[in-house]
């Protein structure tokens, strides 16, 4: 009998545990298993937080999918629909663009949901997001820059706006990241920026609701029996106050600019960094499929992981609202994917041997979150643990589960080298010139965008709203008015040595593209031939 084809979309948590489950059947020939996913690795969110400050190395926290998918077969690519009639995905090939399509007889989506915060001007545009790698990546980079740069300024207002660390959102992944950056900042400045002063560091944690960490007052999915664990987040908040983070609860935020975020309380705060731990929505491929979803925007599933109304194709993870035995849905965080993954892969294997599918069953085990400085707060089972033991226990939990045994070697070593050696403050981006950096940037009214005197790099074509150029032509710190700038007008290009002549402001909200100048040039000169030979042909 020809093998049961399986295939998993995205890998993520969930297929972690569901291909190993599946190992055995693959072994005697009964399935073959594909998995389909954007990247060759799998990132561990859990140490984000110690990878962002330093603590441990960036390639720690990944994994080769090759590896820790088996028995899969690997294809890289961005699936983009699935066909239920015909039992089809069609997916956009990585190694040359083209279109491909593989049949299956069970299919497990595991596409996880996406970090969006469309809902707060300027956040998408201006934010760094933790939950994809190369958004991680850059901001591991940016936060030593920052620190780098700072001590090399005399503007004082612009050395504390290096020093100021915005973060959006505080569940577990802002307060983690918080805390995180308090314990760095006391550490480099005192071992490797001795001219900067921890006066001037600012980590500032904007939450909307009441309190931080809401996942301890229950997740909102699970409606019934829930226990709430107010003594952690009290805890949890004192810590973080003590290591300088200051934390704004009941706060929204109502605009982020490149240099500044405004607050619903009307204070404006100048920074160079704004991190969002806020805003998840489903991913196109579940978002746009005619598969039914939940109001909290995941995969109706049954208790069997199967999608309503299917009966090939089953979910976890993020993406899944699989019902949590005790009622309401199992949240959406990494040890539920896991368990979820387990599941379904061996409700497939039950229904090879024409057996009755097994609901999920499992009640939980409990949740953690650092907060810094080597403490953290925990749940496990209903018992709530804090500071150290909390700490320790979580560190414990997460290497445990951690994928790979490699892995779980560069952890430890990372581990014992970073308290001897301190912290990586190595700023390893890189520029790459042949690629085009496109950035759509957002200002608030009054904002300045250029200033007179100053070296610029780039241009900004004007989206929407309006600009004033103004100019102080004696030197007597008094602009005058030049003109407005308005939709299609260019910013940033009345130089020729790079030196800006004009200041410009922005008059209203003014949404601009931002393109480096040498990248701009090439581009006008691209298009300019491109016109010509369109007119000659
Ligand atoms: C900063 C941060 C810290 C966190 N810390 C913790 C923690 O300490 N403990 C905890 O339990 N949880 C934590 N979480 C939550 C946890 O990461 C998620 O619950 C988990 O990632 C969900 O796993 P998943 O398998 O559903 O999806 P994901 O892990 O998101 O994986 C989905 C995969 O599918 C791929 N994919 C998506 N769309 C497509 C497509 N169209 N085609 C091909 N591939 C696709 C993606 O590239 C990705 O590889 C954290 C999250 C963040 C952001």
């Amino acid at each position: 009998m020809a093998p049961r084809r399986i295939v998993i979309l995205g890998g993520g948590y969930g297929a972690l545990y569901s291909c190993p489950r599946l190992k055995r059947a693959a072994r005697q020939g009964k399935v073959e298993v594909t998995l389909i996913n954007k990247e060759n690795f799998h990132i561990w969110h859990g140490f984000i937080g110690e990878m962002l400050v330093g603590k441990i190395s960036p390639r720690s926290i990944l994994t080769p999918a090759r590896r820790v998918f088996q028995p899969a077969k690997i294809i890289l690519a961005i699936v983009n629909q699935i066909d239920r009639e015909k039992k089809l995905v069609s997916f956009i090939r990585e190694h040359d663009g083209l279109p491909g399509t593989i049949p299956y007889d069970d299919l497990i989506i595991n596409v996880g949901t996406r970090q969006s915060s469309e809902s707060f001007p300027g956040l998408d545009e201006h934010g760094f997001k933790l939950k994809k790698w190369d958004h991680c990546f850059q901001l591991r980079n940016h936060i030593p820059r920052m620190f780098e740069l700072a001590s090399s300024t005399d503007d004082e207002d612009e050395r504390r706006a290096m020093l100021t660390f915005f973060v959006a959102g505080g569940g577990f992944s802002g307060t983690e990241v918080a805390g995180s950056l308090a314990s760095l900042a006391k550490k480099v400045i005192k071992k490797d920026y001795k001219e900067l002063d921890m006066s001037e560091v600012r980590i500032v944690l904007v939450h909307p609701g009441k309190t931080i960490l809401p996942e301890f007052y229950g997740p909102r999915v699970n409606t019934n029996q829930v226990k709430q664990y107010p003594s952690l987040v009290k805890y949890a908040e004192k810590q973080l106050k003590k290591s300088g983070v200051e934390l704004k609860t009941e706060t929204r935020i109502l605009a982020v600019s490149p240099k500044s975020v405004t607050l619903d309380d009307g204070i404006v705060i100048p920074t160079r960094t704004v991190i969002s731990a806020i805003g998840t929505s489903p991913q196109a491929l579940v978002f746009g499929s005619d598969l039914p979803l939940t109001e909290s925007q995941r995969l109706d599933c049954e208790p069997s992981g199967l999608v309503k109304g299917c009966t090939d194709i089953y979910a976890a993870g993020d993406c899944a609202a699989i019902p949590h035995p005790k009622g309401g849905e199992i949240p959406p965080t990494a040890w539920w994917a896991m368990k979820a993954g387990d599941h379904v892969a061996k409700n497939i294997l039950r229904a090879m041997k024409g057996k009755k599918p097994k609901p999920f069953k499992l009640t939980g085990l409990g949740q953690a979150v650092s907060i810094g400085n080597n403490r953290a707060c925990a749940e496990l089972k209903g018992i709530p643990i804090k500071g150290f033991t909390a700490w320790v226990t979580w560190r414990i939990f997460l290497l445990y589960y951690f994928p790979s045994v490699d892995g779980k070697v560069r952890l430890l070593s990372d581990w014992m080298i970073s308290p001897l050696l301190g912290r990586d403050i190595i700023d390893m981006s890189v520029d790459d010139f042949d690629d085009f950096e496109i950035k759509r940037m957002r200002y608030q009214p009054g904002e300045l965008i250029v200033e007179q005197g100053r070296v610029g790099n780039t241009y900004q074509l004007i989206l929407s709203g309006q600009a004033i150029v103004s100019q102080d032509v004696d030197g007597d710190g008094v602009d005058d008015f030049v003109k407005t700038l308005g939709v299609g007008d260019l910013i940033g290009h009345d130089s020729s040595d790079g030196i800006a002549k004009y200041s410009v402001k922005s008059d209203d909200v003014l949404e601009t593209v931002a393109l480096r100048h040498d990248e701009a040039e090439d581009l006008a000169r691209t298009f300019s031939i491109l016109l010509k030979s369109e007119h000659s042909s």
